[in-house]
């Protein structure tokens, strides 16, 4: 007899947004407010599915998008309740991604009422010209209005997410930007430096000449200092761009880094339940129609092979500050990750890119900087 697999975290993606900035990489698509209780309806009928398939006993539930807030306050809480069922244990963190210009004392109230009790806002920029290169509808002053209504509505963990290295931007900017996120008093800050995905129209711009990628060397003072700035206010940075007050590290993307079981739903989303990752049909209309029809929503899924998941949590766990540990790996996996990978880690350790400690196998500071270079290294 096969048991079913426990699945600890949830993600729900609902692609829609009010207009696509133009860095996006994201599945999203503008909202269709027509076709949006479809959607709603095929989310809540995969969510019914997987139930029966795995035993989802979630302690993250983490609905992103695309902006989930951009949903009318009723569907969206008719969403939330859905995945609110049965009763969740008291210890759940669960976050809603939201928008400045989306989020209304209405919708902050819908949110609270479902259990909600961690906003991600995607700020981006407190510098109204920087918003206007990211293509964002928002004002920086809706940040601040946004983290008031999450707040008055009893909503009292907070994130906030910001971009630097965005073309025209100086050292000074981004400081200002860095200061007025921590004027809010954010327990969480995600801090990603831009990147020109291909496809996107910022990639577009690049290629034409009208805009210019940051300096490499201004985007490494722009890391060092938002590393020592967001230290010296109380925000310890435990992945390579994410920063928490002590105990407010986001649990959701933990189970991520740590390379754990996620039920993920909805167009685009990917999930790895049972040894087996998949990922869901990038298409709101065909992901709508395969619910719709008894379909499976999967475009791709892959049982990975034992080596196959140790190459990957080394990818993953080595974006945390902390490492990885050596012995918990070894048990997870039957090898230590320093013997396993014996080639790569010897290389990135003589350049200094890798501590390679008793307990642990981590990125040093250096390291950090070039992060994805060390890390696709192990592909
Ligand atoms: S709001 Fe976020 S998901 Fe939507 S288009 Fe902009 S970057 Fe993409």
């Amino acid at each position: 007899m096969t048991t079913s697999p426990t699945v600890r975290a949830l993600y729900v993606h609902v692609p829609y947004c009010h207009t696509i900035c133009g860095y996006c990489d994201f599945y999203s698509e503008v909202l269709d407010t027509r076709a949006a209780p479809r959607l709603v309806r095929a989310l809540t009928a995969e969510l019914r599915a997987q139930r029966s398939r795995c035993r989802l006993e979630p302690l993250t539930i983490f609905v992103g998008g695309g902006t989930p807030t951009t949903l009318a306050p009723d569907l969206l809480a008719r969403l939330l309740a859905v995945l609110a069922e049965p009763p969740l244990g008291a210890e759940l963190e669960f976050t809603v991604e939201a928008n400045p210009a989306t989020v209304s004392p209405q919708v902050a109230d819908a949110l609270a009422s479902a259990g909600v009790n961690r906003v991600s806002i995607g700020a981006q920029s407190f510098d109204p010209a920087e918003l206007r290169v990211l293509e964002r509808i928002h004002r920086p002053e809706q940040v601040a209005q946004t983290v008031r209504h999450a707040r008055a509505a009893g909503i009292d963990n907070i994130n906030l997410d910001l971009i630097f290295a965005v073309p025209g931007q100086s050292l000074d900017s981004w400081r200002r930007s860095l200061d007025a996120a921590l004027e809010l008093e954010p327990d969480h800050l995600s801090c990603y430096g831009l990147t020109f995905e291909p496809g996107t129209p910022l990639h577009e711009q690049m290629k034409g000449g009208r805009i210019r990628p940051a300096d490499p060397e201004l985007e490494a003072d722009m890391y060092e200092a938002t590393v020592a700035t967001l230290a010296a206010a109380g925000l310890r940075q435990y992945e390579i761009s994410n920063f928490a007050r002590p105990g407010r590290e986001c649990r959701h993307n933990l189970v991520y880094w740590h390379n754990e079981p996620y039920l993920g739903i909805g167009p685009s989303a990917s999930g790895f339940v049972g040894g087996v990752r998949y990922k869901n049909v990038p298409d709101t209309a065909e992901y709508v129609r395969c619910l719709d029809e008894g379909r499976s929503p999967r475009a791709q899924q892959e049982t990975l092979s034992p080596e196959q998941r140790a190459r990957e949590s080394v990818m993953l766990e080595l974006r945390l500050v902390e490492g990885i540990d050596r012995r918990r790996f070894a048990q997870r996996f039957g090898h230590d990750p320093a013997e396993l990978f014996g080639d790569q880690v010897r290389r990135h350790a003589e350049l200094g890119l890798l501590e390679i400690g008793p307990a642990t196998l981590r990125l040093t500071r250096r390291g950090m900087l070039v992060a994805d270079s060390v890390i696709t290294d192990f592909l």
